[in-house]
């Protein structure tokens, strides 16, 4: 049976092993030691969409869906003049617009999937070497070999050097995003997402009483801000929720934003996956959807070729998946960025801005595209 091994156990690592896991290879999956604390700090939620909930369901035979929780519509506000507008609803008649979750729930499903599989062993080791020559991977001073190496180490890995020798896409957002659980209640069960002064506030609710917060708002106005954050976000929420009775909310973690879109994706038979490949604002909520939709590409093609009996580091599977996948994650990250300039104060939108805004709940295609990207992805 053919081998390879993933490297990095945030959810992009793991989504890949589990769902890897199911075709006919081995899977050495290697864990960094400080997993459990990490997790356990991890307070996000994520959303994902239908078409990706629908494939996660199906991968993993989930029964119970309980643990996600399904928003039926998305409602879109902009800050002018100190009112907080609603300019557009987005909503699908007989179908859910996303499904939000918890990391750590997440992860402990996840976690207990790769566990129940046979083929998958899990290394509790930080892998310090991949020696792209002869397709091995260095963990102290032993060499092993796989027919394919998947580095899900997240946006800085020194692991990836040999492969993205070009420039990359980058960005330094200089923003940061403060993430928080709110416990409330009020009647707030769909999501919602406000473009205010400060930056982009995503209400993100998973049960009848709760709702995770994501503002993504400048370094300097958090560095300003640092010890009071909780109150500014308190009053803010306050601000665009008037009647929001609010019972407590959670400590406030904080991520540096970046964008990073990788020129090249693979060197011999080693390939970068998950965040590492592809970091976008997390405005719009696609990172770990675009993760979703790479993973089910790796694993049809891996599929195939096994099937076929091709060994997986004589096959072109790594320069397909490049060729399918990356102009998808381009435009989608690109996009993401374009709408994040765009409701910044700048001499380029911020005129003409206001006016397309309160016009464009009339374009019915305008709905319908942004419906269907966050839902499909795009397709070319
Ligand atoms: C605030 C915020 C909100 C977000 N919200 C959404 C959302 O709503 N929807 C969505 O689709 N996406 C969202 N995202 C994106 C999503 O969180 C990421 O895409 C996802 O977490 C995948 O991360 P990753 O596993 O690729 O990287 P990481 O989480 O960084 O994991 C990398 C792992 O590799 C391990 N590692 C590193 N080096 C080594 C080594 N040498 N050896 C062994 N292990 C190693 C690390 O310990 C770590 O566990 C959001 C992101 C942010 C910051």
């Amino acid at each position: 049976m053919q081998k390879i091994c993933i490297i990095g156990d945030g959810m992009s690592g793991l989504i890949a092993a589990a769902i890897l896991g199911q075709e006919n290879i081995k899977i050495d999956l290697y864990s960094s030691k400080e997993k459990k604390i990490k997790s356990k700090k991890d307070n996000r939620t994520t959303a994902i969409s239908e078409n990706n909930y629908k494939y996660l369901l199906n991968k993993f035979n989930l029964q119970s869906s309980k643990f996600f929780w399904p928003s039926k519509e998305v409602n879109l506000f902009y800050e002018n003049d100190n009112q907080i507008k609603n300019f557009l609803n987005l909503k699908e008649q007989n179908e859910n617009l996303m499904y939000i979750f918890k990391n750590n729930q997440f992860i402990r499903i996840i976690d207990r999937i790769i566990l129940k599989n046979k083929k998958i062993k899990i290394v509790k080791k930080k892998i310090d070497k991949v020696d792209f020559s002869n397709g091995s991977i260095l963990v102290k001073k032993q060499k092993f070999n796989y027919d394919l190496i998947v580095l899900c180490t997240g946006i800085n890995s020194d692991l990836y050097k040999k492969i993205t020798i070009n420039r990359n896409i980058e960005k330094n957002y200089k923003e940061v995003a403060i993430t928080t659980t709110i416990k409330h209640r009020s009647d707030i069960k769909n999501a919602r997402q406000y473009f205010l002064n400060e930056g982009p506030l995503a209400i993100l609710p998973f049960s009848n009483n709760s709702f995770s917060v994501v503002w993504s708002i400048d370094a300097t106005f958090f560095d300003e801000n640092y010890k009071i954050i909780r109150n500014v976000l308190k009053s803010k929420i306050q601000t665009i929720l008037e009647k929001i009775k609010i019972s407590s909310i959670d400590n406030i973690h904080s991520y540096p934003l970046y964008l990073n879109l990788k020129t090249n994706y693979f060197k011999k038979n080693v390939l970068i996956l998950g965040d590492g490949l592809h970091t976008v604002h997390p405005m719009a909520g696609q990172g770990f959807n675009l993760v979703i939709r790479d993973v089910k590409k790796l694993s049809e093609l891996i599929s195939r070729t096994v099937k076929l009996g091709i060994l997986i580091s004589n096959s072109n599977i790594l320069k397909d998946f490049f060729n399918s996948r990356k102009p998808e994650n381009n435009i989608l990250g690109l996009g993401v960025n374009l709408t994040n300039m765009f409701f910044k104060n700048n001499k380029y939108f911020s005129p003409f801005r206001n006016i397309l805004l309160e016009n464009v709940k009339n374009f019915d295609f305008v709905k319908k595209l942004s419906k269907q990207i966050s839902n499909k992805g795009i397709s070319i």
